[in-house]
């Protein structure tokens, strides 16, 4: 491996808990292109933890659905599902520093923000199963996003979060920032619905000690009437049908605006055009992006 392939890893995390949509298309896309114009390497995570959600050969579908948009990915594929003992290390990490503590709080015990408001922190309420949450400081977060741009949190706010569900699942927030940092993940560019798991991400990552990639929070694909499509259970499935065309939306959609004859290429052309002529700028402090009906 050469000095300039180390000097970016990229990554693509899909839950396989149903078909690619055009919110994961983009975010695939999107981490893809970045990592190719600055000739790094981009990987594919199956984040699957969670079996209550994912569904049985999506996995599968997602990669030949990546193969059939040329997003090529470097290494192999890695399964969180094979990863247990890494998260249990970490969790057991954390609890040593006395950073975490069991809660017995269900989700309607919520703020109604989703904020958590600190119930179980001396203790669980409740006997029965707890979740493990990580103990936040009561402290602004900040950090330099390279599309949304400078962004502030408070930790306080957003609250302790779970980072093992009752149902002994690892959850999201470490897994990720445990992955990232064994898979030397240099960038982050994923969804902007995720842009506000990024100071929890980056108060584990400080609390273990792992290093901080860079973080790219690419605009989220909204139907005008049905809301998020990244999020939407109903959101259309992408076809592989006419690669270029749809990777040519795509493209529309983060702001590169493709000449209209790529959209009759093969899906690794349209993808060579964007590597070279990418301009991330273009999208600065966008959030959202209609796609049309
Ligand atoms: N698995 C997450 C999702 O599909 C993405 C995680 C990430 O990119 O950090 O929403």
């Amino acid at each position: 491996m050469t000095a300039r392939q180390h000097a970016y890893v990229g990554r693509f995390a899909p839950s396989p808990t149903g078909s690619l949509h055009l919110g994961s298309l983009l975010a695939a896309v999107g981490s893809f292109v970045d990592a190719r114009h600055h000739g790094g390497r981009w990987l594919v995570r199956m984040e699957d933890l969670d079996t209550t959600r994912v569904v049985r050969g999506c996995a599968d579908d997602m990669l030949r659905m990546l193969e059939a948009f040329a997003l090529h990915w470097d290494g192999t594929v890695q399964y969180q599902s094979a990863r247990t003992p890494h998260y249990r290390q970490a969790l057991e990490e954390l609890t040593r520093r006395n950073l975490t503590f069991e809660c017995s709080c269900t989700r309607q015990e919520r703020l109604p923000h989703g904020g958590y408001p600190g119930t179980c922190r001396a203790g669980p309420r409740r006997s029965g199963p707890t979740a493990t949450r990580f103990r936040v400081g009561d402290e602004r977060i900040e950090f330099a996003d390279r599309i949304q741009g400078a962004c502030t949190f408070s930790l306080g706010q957003l609250g302790d979060v779970v980072v093992r569900r009752r149902d002994g699942v690892i959850a999201y927030q470490l897994a990720v920032v445990v992955d990232d940092a064994l898979q030397a993940v240099t960038h982050v560019v994923r969804g902007a619905d995720l842009l506000d798991n990024t100071p929890w991400q980056l108060a584990l990552q400080r609390a273990l000690g792992l290093p901080v990639p860079g973080y790219a929070h690419l605009p989220l694909v909204v139907e005008a009437h049905r809301g998020k499509l990244a999020k939407s259970r109903r959101a259309l499935a992408v076809q592989a049908g006419n690669p270029g065309a749809l990777l040519h939306q795509v493209l529309t959609l983060l702001g590169q605006q493709p000449p209209a004859e790529l959209k009759a290429e093969p899906a690794g052309s349209v993808l060579a055009w964007a590597a070279e002529h990418w301009r991330p700028g273009s999208m600065l402090g966008v959030r959202e992006v209609a796609a049309s009906p």
